[in-house]
């Protein structure tokens, strides 16, 4: 076991101390400080850093109050290592409720590592990477579906990195994406500078999903079980999971004719090929467009505004082999199947 360490970025937390602070990214027009809620727990005993955000996008708050339990409920005394949670990365986002950086709709998530001489956007992300990512081991970033549309919970993440496939595993979600992520993302620039990050995508924008928020919970729990900076917690491990690779198995089907949105599968978002999936049809009832499953699998992400035009996506099917159809349908008949984003 490793001797426990400060923590530093430009000021350092010792150990055995939890440390709840401001830090600026930058200035508003006024030339006050825009600054970034940040918690380091320092734990008494040495061990990996473990990085976690949310509100990369301003709006995407399920993540928001991940954080803030994970910053209160971790004692330095039992940890083994140090986590640090920036509460709020995209501060201006947030304060106007909006994904992109209010400033020419600048998307933090695509500047990253940033740098100190560019664009307001890349300047923040800079802040960011340089005095908290940089010194981390592995990193968790919280999001959710963008506006109007929802997503079920899941893990995206490169699993074609051993170290990466490690902790998307050990998070413990049922479905996992994985592929590179986009250029300039967190998950894309710190797994190629070695802290595998991966990206945890759970629900709807600008709402608290307090069953999402307690499963997040739980799979922070069991990555720093995985990881050692929990030694007396457990790895959980879900009764299925599905790993996605690049784009097979997997499609947004998207309307080919303008109208009403009518959601026809659930509860549960397992459809069969061939199910309706959602009919779209005109104000006068005179025409209904059907859309149908193209192939038996889990609707993982919809859209929650209920009007369409064409070429508007509709939602986003995932294919599931037969062994995890199977243990699906087996806990579907257990009623212990929670997959429940809609609500
Ligand atoms: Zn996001």
């Amino acid at each position: 076991m490793s001797d426990p360490k400060p923590f530093r970025y430009d000021t350092e937390v010792p150990p055995g101390q939890t440390r709840h602070l401001r830090y600026e990214i930058s200035e508003t027009y006024l030339g006050d400080p825009v600054e970034i809620p940040v918690t380091v727990v320092n734990g008494e005993h040495g061990g990996p850093t473990a990085f976690l955000s949310a509100a990369i996008h301003g709006d995407e708050l399920n993540g928001v109050k991940v954080l803030q339990e994970v910053a209160d409920r971790y004692d330095p005394a039992a940890v083994h290592g140090t986590i640090v949670c920036v509460h709020v990365a995209n501060v201006p986002g947030y304060l106007a409720q909006q994904r992109y950086i209010p400033i020419y709709d600048q998307d933090l998530n695509r500047s990253f590592p940033g740098s100190a001489r560019s664009n307001t956007a890349e300047r923040m992300a800079n802040v960011i990477y340089e005095r908290f990512v940089r010194p981390c081991d592995f990193a968790l970033d919280f999001h959710t579906s963008t506006r109007n549309r929802t997503t079920m919970y899941h893990v995206r993440a490169d699993t074609s990195r051993p170290e990466v496939d490690r902790l998307a595993r050990a998070f413990g979600s049922n479905l996992v994406l994985s592929g590179e992520a986009d250029a300039g993302s967190l998950r894309t620039v710190a797994t190629n500078d070695g802290i595998p990050t991966i990206t945890v995508e759970m629900g709807r924008a600008h709402r608290f999903q307090p069953e999402l928020i307690d499963r997040a919970l739980d799979g922070v729990e069991s990555v720093f079980a995985e990881y050692g900076l929990l030694p007396d917690a457990a790895v959980r491990w879900p009764g299925w999971t599905r790993v996605v690779d690049g784009n097979g198995d997997k499609k947004w089907l998207r309307a080919d004719t303008g109208g009403l949105v009518e959601m026809q599968y659930g509860p549960v978002p397992l459809v069969y090929e061939g199910d309706t999936i959602c009919t779209v049809s005109d104000h006068f009832k005179e025409r209904e467009k059907r859309v149908a499953a193209p192939f038996t699998g889990l609707v993982i992400g919809s859209l929650q505004n209920p009007v369409a035009a064409p070429g508007h996506p509709l939602c986003h099917l995932v294919g599931v082999d037969d062994a995890t159809l199977r243990e699906i349908e087996r806990e579907i008949d257990a009623g212990e199947f929670s997959e429940r984003p809609w609500v």
